[in-house]
């Protein structure tokens, strides 16, 4: 009844991406309910309905760049194989942190703290309602997505200051007005200082590759920005001119 199949539903976070949950529960019912309502809710939704073959997910949709392809993990307990805790136990063994949410029909405190302790990140206990389930699951993904979210470096250079994150720049303790394009170009500039760049390489990187229009561009946008940085701009510290190549920052 029941794929592995992709769905087509697709919740995209903030960032752009779904969230991919893998559901192992060895009931048909619950495990119907369970995928309507994250399916409902716009998650694509892997099932697994025994424990060896939620290892065998787990292990066959890793993607080959390291990161975890399954956004949150929905575990019964009780499962035939292998049970929901050794799966836990055996995930963070493997290094893998992917939220897990188990599933419990027992309601003792024991287990709940032994799914904890194997390294679950929240526990419901059956029955539940799907609303909760819901709520439990879209307040791990959200958590995950905070942290996964990368914090980008301020970029300082002498007398320079760019914050990637506010979108701000101060030159000589004075914040500047830049407009995007060139708060991309300097953006780039400053991570790779020293880096020598053809207009093209610039245009290719800050206008994008679908941009029509000449290397003219650049130098106009290079003059503007060396107004806003220099102390002098018509001798450039900061973007220094590379006869015959083109632009070089420091
Ligand atoms: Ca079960």
């Amino acid at each position: 009844m029941y794929t592995t199949e992709l769905t087509k539903y697709a919740a995209k976070t903030e960032i752009g991406k779904t969230s991919r949950i893998l559901v192992v529960e060895d009931e048909e019912l619950i495990r119907e309910m369970l995928v309507v309502a994250l399916e409902g809710e716009g998650y694509e939704v892997i099932i697994a309905t025994d424990g060896r073959s939620a290892l065998e997910h787990l292990k066959n949709y890793e993607s080959d760049f390291g990161e975890p392809v399954f956004d949150l993990v929905v575990l019964d307990l009780m499962l035939p194989q292998i049970n929901g805790l050794d799966i836990c136990r055996i995930m963070r063994h493997q290094g893998n942190s992917v939220p897990i949410l188990i599933l419990s029909a027992k309601a003792s405190e024991t287990d709940r703290v032994l799914g904890l302790e194997v390294g679950a990140d929240d526990y419901l206990t059956k029955p539940f309602s799907m609303r909760e389930l819901v709520a439990r699951c879209r307040a791990l993904l959200r958590r995950q997505r905070l942290s996964n979210m990368p914090l980008i470096p301020v970029l300082k250079y002498k007398d320079i200051t760019l914050n990637p994150q506010e979108c701000r720049v101060l030159v000589r303790d004075k914040e500047v007005n830049l407009s995007p394009k060139e708060f991309r170009l300097l953006e780039l500039f400053m991570s790779y200082t020293r880096r020598v760049w053809s207009r093209e390489q610039l245009l290719d990187q800050v206008w994008g590759p679908d941009f029509v229009g000449d290397s003219k561009t650049v130098d106009v946008h290079i003059r503007w920005l060396r107004e806003k940085l220099e102390q002098d701009p018509s001798h450039p510290e900061y973007i220094v001119t590379v006869r015959g190549f083109g632009y070089r920052f420091g």
